[in-house]
């Protein structure tokens, strides 16, 4: 079960995700909207052991600091994300954006490992190309996966900030996220959440690449 929350000044969605054991919980990419994902994890008796991070842009850390105090529970980081979220401190003053420096991240993010939490478990599918070190958590026991800014509903993530590249993220798309199943069900950090299929079919940056490579 995920339950997502909206806030901030890029409107980011910030995760819940429930585990199969009905008391764990994971807490995925906590931007703004993280106080209002940990009230609901506390409302719900769902105790968050890991913090998930898809990549370091600042409106999906700007409450880990926050997050990781409340709850304790280990910062997940790809390696190569590590310069992003460095970065992020320079970000939010540029942006206005108050920002508390979050200690380093706790744990490296391994491209094909699996994470698994109450019964619930997670691989880790590296996606760069909207950031360097840019991964997806794909869900291997439902249709679900956690995308990040790789792709959104009809669109896919911009690629001009540092580490971003066009061409990567087009070849991350291609191959981590339209080869999973067409009804699996992607939770994207902006916007609402939408399907494999439904991408393929109709997103303008994709199905004219790709679509029929996989009808
Ligand atoms: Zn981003
Ligand atoms: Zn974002």
């Amino acid at each position: 079960m995920i339950f997502s929350f909206t806030g901030g000044l890029f409107a980011q969605n910030t995760f819940l995700v429930a585990c199969a054991d009905g008391r764990t919980a994971v807490l995925v990419d906590p931007g703004a909207a993280a106080p209002s994902a940990l009230a609901a994890a506390k409302a719900k008796g769902l105790s968050v052991e890991a913090i998930l991070l898809t990549h370091a842009h600042l409106d999906h850390i700007e409450r880990v600091a926050f997050a990781k105090r409340e709850t304790g529970a280990p910062v997940h980081l790809h390696p190569a994300d590590r310069p992003v979220w460095d970065d992020a401190i320079t970000r939010a003053a540029t942006f206005g954006v108050p920002f508390e420096p979050p200690e380093p991240p706790d744990a490296d993010l391994v491209a094909g490992a699996t994470l698994a939490f109450g019964g619930s478990e997670f691989r880790v599918a590296f996606a760069p190309g909207h950031a360097p070190g840019h991964v997806i958590f794909v869900s291997t026991t439902e249709p679900v996966a956690l995308v990040g800014d790789v792709i959104f509903q009809g669109s896919i993530g911009r690629t001009d900030l540092p580490g971003g590249d066009y061409r990567t993220l087009m070849e991350s798309i291609r191959s981590q996220v339209l080869v999973l199943p067409h009804e699996t069900r992607l939770y994207p950090g902006h916007g609402p959440e939408t399907t494999v299929g439904a991408e393929a079919r109709a997103n303008p940056f994709v199905a004219p690449l790709y679509a029929g490579h996989f009808a």
